[in-house]
């Protein structure tokens, strides 16, 4: 006997009334894109439960791949037998003997099939005397055992699991809509991509970009992070904004302790334009409360006056070494921490205005008219497309850079 399924729990969507169908096919595309480079497996799902079929494939890479994939609670590797009293007795035999370092376990069956004939309750224990009578040195524990044995009569076969191993959690990206991630080449911004794609949010990055103040390594910088989310996400496109020309004029005339806070409006202004042509209805930042000038509350009450769309901003209350802690999970700090400028800080004034206020900000923007600037940073918007790297492309990424 070997394992032969990989058994997939569906986290909280299993909640969600009338959207489960559209949940549980979503899930069901990401976990097919997630695992193209197995071209042996085969998967089914049904209202709350998804499985792949191993066809031989060795379970632990494709494990691998699965733990990444926002919308699944859990999964174990399981081996499905017929629905027999007799089969299942062995597969729960074989799903005890596999893992050392235990002494006790419980039987848990769930009978989804009200047609088999013995009741969950009396299948518990028909298992457990099965167990006990062909193993030594075990003992049943069913407040706190070492290993819980999971059997799940279906109609289609009896699937008997082991260990239970924790999913990603969250929502299965591409159900909740789109938001547009303003990515610069830190630690946060990347993080922030992160956690809003778990709420099943896909991604479209922008990123304002100053050459020659910011080098091409800078922008390299940044479409590796976006090559980062993929992981999670599949795809992610990129909107690198041309910004050189705006910052000059903006610095040219507005009063540098404004500079920052006009800057942070342009974009938030170039963002909604790219939002709306794209038919994104949000955007996503990685600002945290107080962690620089332009986040005190006074900052961001006015930055934010020049949009009315949602700003996500899922690190807000966060502290910098929790947020350190999750860029290295997910793999972005090594590349974030590289040392190469960014559009803000090039053009930061030595003492930007901490607390500025709105009627102060719209009376400096009144004398000033980037109109035509604006446009044209529009029109020169170059957008690229990445998508996750399964092992048979390898190259891809080097190449376009
Ligand atoms: P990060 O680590 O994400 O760069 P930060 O702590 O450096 O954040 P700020 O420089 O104030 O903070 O930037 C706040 C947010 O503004 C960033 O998290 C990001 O969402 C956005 N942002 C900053 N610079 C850029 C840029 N060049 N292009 C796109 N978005 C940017
Ligand atoms: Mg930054």
């Amino acid at each position: 006997m070997q394992y032969d399924h990989i058994l997939i729990r569906y986290g909280e969507m299993s909640l969600k009334g009338k959207n489960r169908k559209h949940f549980v096919a979503k899930l069901y595309e990401n976990v097919k894109s997630k695992l193209q480079s197995f071209p042996d497996i085969k998967i089914k799902r049904n209202r709350d439960r998804m499985y792949i079929l191993l066809n031989g494939e060795d379970p632990q890479p494709v494990m691998d791949q699965i733990k990444d994939v926002f919308g699944i609670q859990s999964f174990s590797l399981a081996v499905k037998v017929n629905s027999t009293e007799e089969e299942i007795n062995e597969g729960a035999l074989f799903a005890l003997t596999k893992p050392e370092n235990v002494k006790t376990f419980k039987v848990s069956v769930r009978r989804v099939d009200k047609q088999f004939p013995v009741s969950s309750q009396d299948m518990n224990r028909v298992i457990g005397g099965h167990l006990l009578r062909n193993t030594e040195g075990y003992q049943v524990d069913v407040h706190q055992p070492d290993m819980e044995i999971m059997v799940e009569i279906r109609r289609d076969g009896t699937y008997i699991t082991s260990e239970k191993v924790k999913g990603a959690g969250g929502l299965p990206v591409g159900t909740t809509g789109k938001s547009l991630l303003l990515l610069s080449g830190g630690i946060d911004s990347p993080v922030a991509g992160y956690l809003t794609m778990k709420r099943g949010v896909e991604i479209e990055a922008i990123h304002f970009h100053s050459p020659p103040y910011t080098s091409e390594r800078s922008k390299q910088k940044v479409l590796e992070l976006a090559q980062k989310l993929t992981r999670f996400g599949n795809k992610v496109r990129v909107h690198v904004v041309p910004f050189t020309k705006l910052q000059q004029s903006l610095y040219r005339q507005v009063p540098e302790h404004y500079g920052m806070t006009v800057m942070r409006r342009l974009m938030m202004r170039i963002s909604e334009r790219v939002a709306d042509r794209e038919g994104i209805l949000s955007f996503t930042t990685g600002e945290s409360l107080g962690q620089v000038a332009s986040q005190t509350m006074e900052s961001m009450n006015v930055i934010n006056e020049v949009t009315n769309y949602p700003i996500i901003r899922p690190l807000i209350s966060m502290d910098k070494l929790d947020i350190i802690e999750l860029s290295k999970q997910i793999d972005t700090y090594e590349i974030s921490i590289r040392p190469y400028e960014d559009c803000c800080t090039v053009f930061v004034p030595s003492q930007p205005k901490t607390r500025p206020t709105r009627e102060k900000v719209n009376e400096v923007e009144a004398k000033v008219d980037f109109t035509q600037e604006l446009e044209e940073t529009l029109e020169n918007i170059e957008t690229l497309e990445f998508s996750e790297e399964h092992s048979e492309k390898e190259n891809e990424f080097s190449d376009l850079l």
